[in-house]
């Protein structure tokens, strides 16, 4: 299914000048780049992107690292796309994610782990919207699409 999902490059991948990098693995696996921007987080859109994490002892200290800079939010699109970038990503913890995820291999920290990827379905469409606009996430279809996927595929 024709799916897309919400990447946040956090401060650690513009600190560490990884945003290049980041967003050229999503091109070369062949995901469309559908919506990006950069912007400052606030206290008010993470105690929503982190509701989840509320109840956590490290829910400040979390906020504080994602705000240390402005971050870059992305939307790409793709067939699962959602689980194709969670995969790319890795787990949580960079010191446990699998080497030659984004994780794995830039980030050493449970914390500073570079990227922030939609989990799901309902995730990605509830994020997506809570950091862009309608008009910012563009429609087109890449001219390369017949040699990145079979037509039934899409
Ligand atoms: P993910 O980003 O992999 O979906 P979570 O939603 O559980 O993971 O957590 C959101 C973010 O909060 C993580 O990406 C990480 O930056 C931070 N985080 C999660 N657990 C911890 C922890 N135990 N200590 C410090 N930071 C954490």
């Amino acid at each position: 299914m024709m799916q897309k999902t919400l990447v946040i490059l956090k401060p650690s991948a513009i600190q560490r000048s990884l945003v290049g990098e980041v967003i050229s693995r999503f091109e070369r696996k062949g995901l469309c780049l559908v919506g990006i921007k950069m912007i400052q987080l606030d206290d008010k859109i993470l105690n929503e992107h982190y509701a989840h994490l509320l109840s956590k002892p490290f829910f400040k200290r979390i906020k504080d690292s994602m705000m240390a800079t402005p971050v870059i939010v992305c939307c790409w699109e793709g067939v699962d796309a959602i689980q194709v970038v969670r995969t790319l990503t890795g787990c949580t913890n960079g010191r446990l994610a699998a080497p030659g995820t984004i994780r794995g291999d830039f980030s050493i920290s449970q914390q500073e782990n570079i990227i922030h990827a939609s989990d799901s379905i309902e995730s990605a469409e509830v994020e997506l919207k809570r950091f862009f606009k309608p008009d910012e996430i563009f429609e087109y279809r890449p001219a390369v699409t017949d040699a990145i996927y079979a037509n039934d595929e899409y």
